[in-house]
C-alpha cells in the first residue's frame, strides 16, 4: 500500500517517511504541492498525508485540485500542519480532507488513523 506524502520540511519529511515505511508502507515523498501532484497523477497513491504550509501549491491547493480529479475524489487524504485553528481545520474539511490533524501528533496515533481510514478502503499494506 502507496502512501503519497507531502511535506516541506525537510527533517520531518525525512522522519514521517522513516516512521511510515518502518510501519510497512510504501512511501512516496515529495517536497511541495506541484511535485505531489506530479507524482500522483503519475503513478497513483492508496492514501495521502499533507502538510498545509508549503511554497507553490499548498495542501489545501492539492487537495482541491485532487478532490476535483475522478481519479482521486475518493482516495484518503490526511492533512498534517501546524495550522490547527478552527478555522484552518473547517477548510480543511471543506476542502475534502478525511482527517485533519494538527501538529505535533503522537506517531502511534497518526499510524492507527491511517490504519481506520485503510480499514475502510479495504487497502493492506505492503
Ligand atoms: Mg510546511
Amino acid at each position: 500500500m502507496k502512501i503519497l506524502l507531502a511535506e516541506d520540511d525537510d527533517v520531518f519529511r525525512l522522519l514521517l517517511g522513516t516512521l511510515l515505511f518502518e510501519d510497512g508502507y510504501d512511501v512516496v515523498a515529495a517536497p511541495d504541492g506541484m511535485k505531489a501532484w506530479e507524482r500522483l497523477d503519475g503513478e497513483g497513491a492508496d492514501l495521502c498525508v499533507f502538510d498545509v504550509d508549503m511554497p507553490g501549491m499548498t495542501g489545501i491547493d492539492l487537495l482541491k485540485r485532487l478532490r476535483n480529479d475522478d481519479r482521486f475524489s475518493g482516495l484518503p487524504v490526511i492533512m498534517l500542519t501546524v495550522k490547527a485553528l478552527v478555522e484552518d481545520q473547517l477548510a480543511g474539511y471543506k476542502a475534502g480532507a478525511d482527517e485533519y490533524i494538527p501538529k505535533p501528533v503522537d506517531a502511534d496515533i497518526l499510524l492507527a488513523r491511517i490504519e481506520a481510514l485503510t480499514r475502510k478502503t479495504g487497502k493492506r499494506k505492503g
